[in-house]
């Protein structure tokens, strides 16, 4: 695929051809779930840009902002369309950075951010993290990121070097790109996907039927198997290496951070098996490069996928902070809970400067909670 259609279009039209496109293969009974879907997408988004274009974003917004902000990023990609927008492109990162500073915040290491919110007296910070150790982090962040001067921490997971992890997430990209229609037998339906607003939505649809569940992300294996989608390739082919990753953790700006061994959904494991997940990451990158590795961040993240268990299981694998996917600012209150801190993921294309905003100013998370707890702990 080329650069793709304008990145302005529409989301309402696109759902809407795809509905359309689609009722062919799922019959009626798609239709009220695929509407409530769009509807809602559509009157967050609205709602994104009222706030963001008058004083509301602001007052609500107060409340939420923290003294800290912790952003996550995972590819980025030279061509955001050719990879399905999973990941964004290396000006978003850059404007990302510079919204950051230009809100009053300083970028910082995790350490320095954890010193910070013990004292209000200090000045307001973000850190950037970036999960999975892509290769375009080593040739497309990097660089930019020595120029802005900007420290980062890494989220690593063993198998993603070892190549032993289970991708799905990468199968199900490639099976979409290289395909004009895939039939997903384990879910039962059929997705016409000859052009991008199409592969798109196939691809929301399909990320959003797996959720937090590995069963229905195992019952892949043997759709790729078929497909003669390679995993270990995939991996390969997007992940860094152990020399890559040696080179990466040997700037001065890197900081590496655990992510597991496997990257499986950690709710469904058993204690002794996210114990081992813990401790043998740990122990893998701590060997990798002679010294401790202190942060860990959890695969998903979610509420549906972490929780108490996972936090106090973290904190016994000797890890000193541990960062979810909960929506929402750090504040000094997270101290008392340092092994469920929020973070906020800003890494996804296209992007609004009203969905930026959003995120930044905390209204993401009164949106998120219907104007809840600006703290995240456990949601
Ligand atoms: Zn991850």
């Amino acid at each position: 695929m080329g650069t793709g259609p304008d990145m302005q279009r529409s989301f309402l039209a696109d759902n809407l051809r795809n509905l359309l496109r689609n009722l062919r293969d799922e019959g009626l009974s798609a239709i009220p779930g695929r509407l409530a879907e769009i509807a809602g997408r559509k009157f967050a988004r609205g709602f994104e840009e009222v706030a963001y274009r008058t004083p509301l974003g602001d007052t609500i917004g107060r409340g939420y902002r923290g003294h800290g902000i912790v952003v996550m990023f995972h590819e980025i990609h030279t061509d955001v369309d050719a990879e399905l927008r999973t990941g964004c492109d290396p000006a978003q990162l850059e404007r990302i950075i510079l919204a950051l500073r230009a809100s009053k915040r300083d970028i910082v290491t995790i350490p320095e951010g954890l010193r910070r919110l013990a004292d209000p007296a200090s000045s307001p910070f973000a850190v950037l993290t970036f999960d999975d150790a892509y290769r375009d982090n080593l040739t497309n962040a990097l660089p930019l990121l020595e120029r802005l001067e900007a420290p980062l921490t890494l989220f690593v997971p063993t198998g993603m070097i070892t190549r032993e992890t289970y991708a799905w997430w990468l199968g199900l990209r490639e099976w979409i790109l290289k395909n004009d229609s895939i039939d997903v037998v384990p879910m039962g339906r059929r997705f016409s996907c000859a052009d991008l607003a199409s592969k798109l939505s196939t691809m929301r649809q399909l990320t959003s039927w797996i959720g937090y569940d590995q069963a229905r992300a195992d019952s892949l294996m043997p759709v790729f198997d078929a497909q003669a989608i390679s995993i270990p390739a995939l991996v390969d082919r997007y992940a860094m290496d152990e020399a890559e990753l040696r080179r990466f953790a040997s700037h001065p700006l890197v900081t590496i951070g655990a992510h597991t061994e496997t990257h499986r959904i950690l709710s469904g494991l058993s204690a002794p098996e996210l114990a081992a997940e813990f401790r043998g990451n740990k122990s893998y990158l701590e060997a990798m490069f002679d010294r401790p590795v202190s942060f860990l961040a959890y695969p998903y993240g979610t509420p549906d996928s972490c929780g108490a268990r996972e936090a106090r299981l973290a904190s016994e694998a000797g890890f000193e902070a541990s960062f979810t996917t909960r929506h929402g600012h750090l504040f000094s209150e997270h101290l008392r809970h340092p092994h469920l801190l929020p973070r906020i993921d800003v890494g996804y294309a296209p992007q609004s400067a009203a969905s930026l905003a959003t995120r930044l100013s905390g209204l993401h998370r009164a949106m998120a909670t219907h104007f809840g707890n600006p703290v995240a702990t456990e949601v």
